[in-house]
């Protein structure tokens, strides 16, 4: 969440470079072959919600428990990205995107969900409970009525509102597929995601948690891209888009423009990458490398970055741009955030 990193930074808490926690995780990983439990998750704002997870794994709970509470705690909060309180589509309706995936490869997830307050829940109802993966919409809804979530007010938070408000001076949009996409060149028909401070006005949680079973789990939960286009989806509820698990190999989730992660199956690549025996920090690099390389002159005008968390309990990230900050529990001291490292410097 954009509005608490700052937030977070301003508290002086302590930022690491990746590079201090990639060799943690490895010099953890020589004397012992695993760091388990453990739970890692996006941006600084990961760290309350590693918490809840935590509790869970230090009981030696299930990771998908973990994760899925740790999902609700921030879905609970009034923050910019994730849950009800979270930012608009361009009509000023928030719409919510999330999905859910265990050790079995079992997974759920809904989208373009109204007026429902734990979206991962309801993700997670319909992979226990449907031969289904994936709700929509008012299906989405009704089927989370029928199940027993609340509906609730589709007011917005005073925050997002006072956002929208500012966004609808502009309304600066262009959902169109432009003459320069038709010519191959930059294509900038998603959402304007930069703010006028440089920073993007998505922030998707993603949580990977290993249990004391060696078990990985992994959720993915969002308001999406604020000010997107009514109806529009990105990669957080898209099972290898926003959040892949595989349990033999390891499990990976992202954050930033969705459209982008689609087109490369992001997650599930990086998992696959990891499977040819690349660490997490690797794969995660490897996967934004073939992002990049579709369109360099675009990637500089959008950010994404992957989590990923291995079998061994190793973690890591990378990101296009810089400002991509992840988070990591795997003891009592409390967690510590990390800087991820991007393709481009500046
Ligand atoms: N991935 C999300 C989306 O495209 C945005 C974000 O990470 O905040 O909807």
């Amino acid at each position: 969440m954009y509005k608490s990193r700052r937030k977070f930074l301003q508290h002086g808490a302590m930022i690491l470079p990746a590079i201090s926690m990639i060799t943690s995780c490895s010099s953890q990983e020589e004397e012992k072959a695993t760091t388990a439990p453990i739970v890692v998750s996006t941006w600084d704002s990961g760290l309350a919600v590693n918490k809840i997870a935590w509790e869970i794994l230090k009981n030696k709970g299930k990771a998908i428990d973990a994760v899925e509470k740790g999902a609700n705690s921030i879905e609970n909060t009034i923050n910019c990205c994730v849950g009800l309180g979270g930012n608009p589509d361009r009509d000023g309706h928030v719409t919510l995107d999330a999905c859910i995936m265990d050790e079995n490869y079992n997974c759920g997830s809904v989208a373009f969900l109204e007026k429902i307050k734990n979206p991962i829940s309801v993700a997670r109802k319909i992979m226990e409970t449907t031969p289904h993966v994936m709700l929509v919409g008012e299906g989405a809804y009704q089927f989370a009525i029928s199940n027993g979530f609340k509906s609730e007010s589709d007011q917005l938070s005073a925050d997002a509102s006072k956002e929208y408000k500012k966004w609808l001076v502009k309304s600066e949009y262009k959902p169109v597929i432009n003459i320069e996409k038709q010519q191959g060149k930059v294509n900038n028909h998603a959402a304007p995601a930069k703010l006028e401070d440089g920073s993007f006005n998505h922030d998707t949680m993603g949580l990977l948690a290993l249990d004391t079973q060696l078990n990985l789990s992994g959720a993915c939960t969002t308001s999406g891209m604020g000010f997107k286009m009514r109806g529009r989806v990105g990669d957080s509820p898209i099972i290898g888009g926003g959040l892949y698990v595989d349990n033999e190999i390891g499990a990976a989730t992202s954050s930033g423009q969705g459209e982008e992660v689609i087109r490369i199956c992001g997650t599930h690549l990086v998992v696959e990458y990891m499977r040819m025996g690349k660490s997490p920090h690797e794969a995660c690099k490897l996967a934004i490398e073939r992002l990049v390389k579709i369109n360099p002159v675009k990637a500089k005008t959008f950010q994404v970055g992957f989590l990923a968390l291995n079998k061994k309990g190793e973690c890591g990230a990378y990101a296009v741009l810089p400002g991509f900050a992840y988070s990591v529990t795997k003891g009592d001291e409390g967690g510590q955030v990390f800087q991820s490292e991007s393709y481009f410097k500046d």
